[in-house]
Formats: C-alpha cells, sequence, structure tokens
C-alpha cells in the first residue's frame, strides 16, 4: 500500500544512504520513482555527457573514454550512481562502473576469452566445462556494466536477450545430457529479463528431470535492488531449488536496499552466495574484505568465492598479484568467522577452470605424523590413525564413477596421466604400431 509519505517528493540524499555531496542529475525525484526499477532503468547514466554533468574530465580523458565506450558500453543505474562519491578521483564504487584512461591503454593487453569458455560450447551460449553442471548465457544485458567485466567479449554483440528458439537450443542439450544436475543461469545479468522470459527457461529447466538445482547468477541486488519485488520472487519461489550467486565487491555496497533485496530473495526460499572479485583499487586489502564478508553475514549472504581478476582485454588496472589474494586469506582465516572466509579461486586460462589457492598451513607430512601451524603461527603435530591407511571402495551411488582425474590417482585406479602431447609416450606408440603392423 503506498501512502501519502511515499509520494513525497523527497531529495535524493535522504533516501540514498550517502549524501552525494556534487549532486546528481535528479534532485527532486519522488520516492516512488526511485523505487520503481523501471525509473531506474529508464534513467541509466549511458554516455560521456551524461558523465561530464557528474565529474570534471579533461578533454583529452573525455575523447578517451568515449572511445573506451564506443566498444564497451556505459550504463549506471542512479541508484547505484548514488553510492559513488564523485568528488573522490579514487572512489571504489566508481572505479567499477565508470571507465578510467587505463581501460583504453589496456585495451591491447590481455584477451577476449582466456578462460576459453567459447570453446567449451556445445551450442551456442551454453557452456559445460565441468561434469555434472553447465552455464547458460541468457541474455547481453546488464543495467550496470562492471568495468571489471569477464564477459566483457559478449558486450559489442549487442544489448539482446538469448532467443526462444536459441534457448530451445539449450534445453535440449541439457536434456540430452543426463549427467548434469546443476545449470547456472547468467549471462549478462538473467534478473533484468521480464519476469514472463524469466519465468520460460525456469519452466524449461524443471522440465528436465535431471536438473537438481538452478543457479542464477546476477548483480541485480547491488546495483538495481529494487528489481528484486514480488513479482519476481514469486517466479522464483515457483521453480526452486534455486540458489542466487551475486557480487558484492565492497562494504559500501551493502546498504539498507541491497539487504532488503537479499531478504526479499531468502523469503521465497532462494538462498544468496556472494562472488567477489578481487580488484586493485576496489578491494584489495585484507580489512575491505573482512568488513564486507562480515556485513553480508548479517544481511545473511554467504561469502562463496573471492575470484582473481582474469586477464580480459582491458583489465590489467584491475588486477592483482596471486599474492594478494593469499595475503587476504590469510588475514581472514583464523581472524574472523568461517562464515565469513570464502574460496580464494584463479580461473586459469586455457580452460583449465576454477582452481582454489590458500596460505600452506601442511608443514610438513609423514605416515605417522602431520606437522600443521595454526593462523597465529603454533605449530601443532597431528598423530594419524594407525589404519593401512586405504581409500575405502567406491560407494554404489547409481552415478558413474570419476573421469581420469587426479583424484583416481589416488584410488589408484589408474597409475599415471599423460599429457596428449608427451613426446617420450608418442614415440612408445609409433614403436608398437610398427612392431605390429594391421592389415
Ligand atoms: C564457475 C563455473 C561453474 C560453477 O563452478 P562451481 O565451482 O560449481 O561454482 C560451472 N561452469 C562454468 C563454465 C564455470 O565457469
Ligand atoms: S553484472 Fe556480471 S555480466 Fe554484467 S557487467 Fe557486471 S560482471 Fe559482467
Amino acid at each position: 500500500m503506498k501512502t501519502n509519505r511515499e509520494n513525497d517528493s523527497v531529495p535524493l540524499g535522504s533516501i540514498s544512504s550517502h549524501t552525494n555531496p556534487v549532486g546528481l542529475p535528479w534532485p527532486r525525484v519522488t520516492r516512488e520513482e526511485w523505487n520503481d526499477y523501471r525509473w531506474q532503468l529508464a534513467h541509466r547514466i549511458t554516455s560521456i555527457g551524461d558523465l561530464s554533468g557528474l565529474r570534471y574530465f579533461p578533454r583529452e580523458e573525455a575523447d578517451l573514454l568515449g572511445r573506451v565506450i564506443d566498444t564497451y558500453h556505459l550504463s549506471i543505474t542512479p541508484y547505484y550512481l548514488s553510492l559513488i562519491r564523485l568528488d573522490d578521483p579514487d572512489d571504489p564504487i566508481a572505479r567499477q562502473a565508470i571507465p578510467s584512461p587505463d581501460e583504453y591503454y589496456g585495451m591491447e593487453v590481455g584477451e577476449d576469452d582466456p578462460l576459453e569458455e567459447e570453446k567449451d560450447m556445445p551450442v551456442p551460449g551454453l557452456t559445460h566445462r565441468y561434469p555434472d553442471r553447465c552455464l547458460m548465457v541468457v541474455t547481453n544485458f546488464c543495467s550496470m556494466y562492471c568495468r571489471h567485466c569477464t564477459r566483457k567479449r559478449i558486450w559489442p554483440l549487442g544489448e539482446a536477450a538469448k532467443t526462444e528458439f536459441e534457448l530451445n537450443k539449450m534445453f535440449g542439450y541439457i536434456r540430452r545430457h543426463e549427467e548434469i544436475r546443476d545449470v547456472i543461469v547468467s549471462g549478462g545479468d538473467p534478473l533484468t529479463l521480464p519476469a514472463s522470459r524469466l519465468e520460460f527457461i525456469l519452466k524449461g529447466l524443471r522440465k528436465i528431470p535431471h536438473v537438481e538445482i538452478i543457479r542464477i547468477g546476477t548483480r541485480t541486488p547491488v546495483v538495481l535492488p529494487m528489481r528484486i519485488d514480488d513479482e519476481l520472487c514469486a517466479v522464483l519461489e515457483k521453480y526452486g531449488p534455486i540458489w542466487v550467486n551475486t557480487q558484492f565487491n565492497h562494504p559500501r555496497e551493502v546498504t539498507a536496499e541491497a539487504r532488503r533485496a537479499c531478504e526479499r530473495l531468502l523469503r521465497a526460499g532462494v538462498p544468496v552466495n556472494n562472488q567477489s572479485v578481487l580488484l586493485k583499487g576496489v578491494n584489495d586489502h585484507p580489512e575491505i574484505i573482512r568488513q564486507l564478508n562480515t556485513q553480508l553475514l548479517k544481511a545473511k549472504v554467504r561469502p562463496y568465492y573471492l575470484f582473481q581478476c582474469d586477464r580480459v582485454r582491458g583489465l590489467e588496472h584491475f588486477r592483482t598479484r596471486l599474492s594478494k589474494g593469499i595475503e587476504i586469506m590469510e588475514a581472514l582465516r583464523g581472524h574472523t568467522s568461517g562464515l565469513a572466509i570464502p574460496s580464494y579461486v584463479v580461473d586459469v586460462p586455457g580452460g583449465g577452470g576454477k582452481i582454489p589457492l590458500m596460505p600452506n598451513y601442511i608443514l610438513s607430512m609423514g605416515e605417522q605424523r602431520t606437522v600443521l601451524r595454526n593462523y597465529e603461527g603454533i605449530i601443532v603435530s597431528y598423530e594419524e590413525p594407525q589404519d593401512d591407511g586405504r581409500l575405502s571402495a567406491f560407494p554404489e551411488t547409481g552415478r558413474p564413477a570419476p573421469r581420469p582425474d587426479v583424484y583416481r590417482l589416488m584410488t589408484g585406479e589408474i597409475q599415471a596421466l599423460i599429457p596428449a602431447g608427451n613426446e617420450r609416450m608418442a614415440k612408445r606408440r609409433r614403436r608398437c604400431e610398427s612392431a605390429s603392423p594391421t592389415t
């Protein structure tokens, strides 16, 4: 129910958690308008002209930024803009939303698709890399385009959503692959789709019996929280179990509005997990990550991953060394709630997927004892059990045993993993073939 008060025209500063010293271009927006995601979408900042009205850019810089956004477009919702301290040139929120000259200079460095998502794509838009789960890109549109986006390569293809025809092809693939039990609906931002289109996707997936869970990757709670409305939540509730993975990168993004959006998702039975990206100049300090993650816990959002920033074209100025991530993990473990500690992962070039990294806690291992150290540096001897140390047999679960991988080395099922290009093995094969010619 709308009260008169909610319709009153109010200055922006009293709505957002931060009073903007420079002032936004909508000095007297009504509360009702502000809380309407359609108003937010209609008033996005999308041009250098819009930006120049907010922050001073020297002419040369404005030209460079113009060239950046010719390739990688610009969009900032009024809500996300209200979180930016426009008078601070190093503002961590601005850095995620407003292009910088570094983005232009860095366009020669890095690759469009270092993770080779396109090469593990059996049908357009669907990446199947891991044994039991796959990822669908269902739209190229986002309400706010993150300057550090890993999937920037799809932006120049236009802001279109996948058609029902294209989606049906992806469903067909999933239907034919019974090993897929977890589908990640991603983009772009799937929660920018009309509720009817989102329902088409979720309904289509739910018709496939072996799909156990659906995950939605979205930044909507962070950049357009008013979109998490009753209509959307009703759709999500209908097709559960659904998990939402979102991306808060800085404690200042955890506003009352964002917390409310996460609370609504939870009430619709949707757990919310967070996947931060480690970004230079945004959150590359243990204290920022600690604050972010403890604030998220208060909002009942679980920190899931801390991603190393990928070596994507134009992202060089965001990249940190791997040692920065390790340093952050060292500062978290033991010092704060285990629930506030994500896995730090690097998605390696060449399609190798995610690899977790952490400080070393094992100092040495012997048959009887392992020497460990704790977060304070205390060194402990851990006594191993006196059994034969063998792994138990693979249990009958009805699911196929793991494919050739490191795990099967550990069970002793296979002796070695040999790279396809190994020269010595190739010679052996050639010798065998010449010794026993067929036909
Ligand atoms: C990250 C990712 C997944 C999901 O990985 P989890 O570790 O299960 O969260 C699935 N497919 C692709 C291609 C991915 O990049
Ligand atoms: S919301 Fe996700 S897909 Fe969209 S620009 Fe940001 S990181 Fe990229």
